[in-house]
Order: structure tokens, then C-alpha cells, then sequence
């Protein structure tokens, strides 16, 4: 059985963790960030030091590394009951994050929507990845170096995943409005889904 899902796509701080928090409480949403998941590994633990290693560098972690990762952990949420494969929609937040990892994901997502949350303004990005490194304790947030090489990656390898599901799946929303803006634009084509 394939997941019901939304993907939220947009550069790093374009607003993406801030919508899929908002969403994943309406009834028969799940959210899952795929940072998120990473963030509960212990540092010291094998696949934590990866994480480390590349994520402080502004780098996506292997492909296939974050492909069985992010298995397990949706399988464990599923186990413990808190998403419900069949009457959930799977809202998802930095996965796919490339081409390669939308191939590896072909036979487990049904992607019913892509939401673009698109910003003009790179500043202000940067601006609102600063704030975050400080509220959120973020190593890969507080290094302006590694800000930059993270959009350089996003502009590179995850920009393409918008050709791999086309214009009909994908919804172009300014997020450079109000977070309330953005939730009632996302909304707007959600639950028409
Ligand atoms: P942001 O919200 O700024 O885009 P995330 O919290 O989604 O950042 O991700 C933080 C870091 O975790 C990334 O820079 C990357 O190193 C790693 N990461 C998260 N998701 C993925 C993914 N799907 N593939 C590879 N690496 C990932």
C-alpha cells in the first residue's frame, strides 16, 4: 500500500517545518520532517556522526541512508499508532530532496500535491535561518558559509524533484506572506484533494 502524501517543497527557511507542524494537527494529517528525524538521532550514535558529518557541512546526507531511515521511522509511527496509513495523508517536510530519492520513493508515496512554497528573497531566508540557529540550537543553521552551501544544494539537486512530478502536481505558493497567508493557500488546494 502506498502513502497518501503532500510534499512541502521550498528552499531551506522558506517555511516548510513551520507549515507542516500547523497541518500535522488537523485530524487525518500526519506530519514528518525529515530533519526532524535526523535531529532525534543521538549524536553519538553511528548513523548520528553521519548526520553530523554531513549536515554541518550543508550537505544531504547518502541517499540510501536517509531512504531506510525515514522507513523505519514512518513503519515505528505506524506501530505505535500514530499514523494511520489508511485514513491519514502524510504531510512531508525535506524528503524527497533530490531526483534519486523521489526514484527510491516511487513505490511507497502516492503524491497527491506538491506545494511550492517559493520565496523571492534570498535575504530574508538567510535572515530566517539565523533566528532559527538560535531558538532551535541548529549547528548547520548558525555558519553563514554552510547557509550557502546548503541553498547552493538545494538550488542544484533539490529543485529538479519539481520536473519529476510536473506542473500538475505542483502549486506554487508565495512565502513570502504571512505564515496564516501560506497555511490558507496551502489549504485552499489541500482539501480539494
Ligand atoms: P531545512 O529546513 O533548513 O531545509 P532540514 O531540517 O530539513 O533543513 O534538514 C537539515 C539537514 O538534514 C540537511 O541540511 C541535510 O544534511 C539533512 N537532511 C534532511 N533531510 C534530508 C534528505 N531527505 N536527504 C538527505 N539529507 C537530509
Amino acid at each position: 500500500m502506498k502513502y497518501r502524501s503532500i510534499l512541502l517543497f521550498g528552499a531551506p527557511g522558506a517555511g516548510k517545518g513551520t507549515q507542516g507542524k500547523v497541518l500535522g494537527v488537523i485530524p487525518n494529517f500526519y506530519h514528518c520532517a525529515c530533519g526532524d528525524v535526523f535531529r532525534n538521532l543521538r549524536p553519538d550514535s553511528p548513523l548520528g556522526k553521519v548526520f553530523i558529518k554531513y549536515s554541518s557541512r550543508g550537505l544531504l546526507v547518502p541517499d540510501e541512508t536517509t531512504i531506510e531511515l525515514w522507513k523505519q521511522n514512518i513503519e515505528n509511527t505506524m506501530q505505535v499508532g500514530r499514523f494511520h496509513p489508511d485514513h491519514d495523508t502524510l504531510v512531508l517536510d525535506g524528503i524527497p530532496r533530490n531526483v534519486q530519492q523521489a526514484k527510491m520513493l516511487r513505490n511507497t508515496l502516492d503524491v497527491v500535491a506538491v506545494f511550492y512554497l517559493k520565496s523571492s528573497d534570498e535575504k530574508k531566508l538567510v535572515a530566517r535561518i539565523q533566528r532559527r540557529a538560535i531558538k532551535e540550537n541548529r549547528l548547520d543553521d548558525a555558519n553563514l558559509n554552510v547557509i550557502c552551501e546548503r541553498l547552493k544544494v538545494y538550488e542544484k539537486e533539490t529543485m529538479p524533484v519539481l520536473k519529476f512530478y510536473g506542473p500538475k502536481l505542483v502549486h506554487q505558493i508565495n512565502a513570502d506572506q504571512s505564515p496564516a497567508k501560506v497555511l490558507a493557500d496551502i489549504l485552499h488546494h489541500a482539501v480539494k484533494k
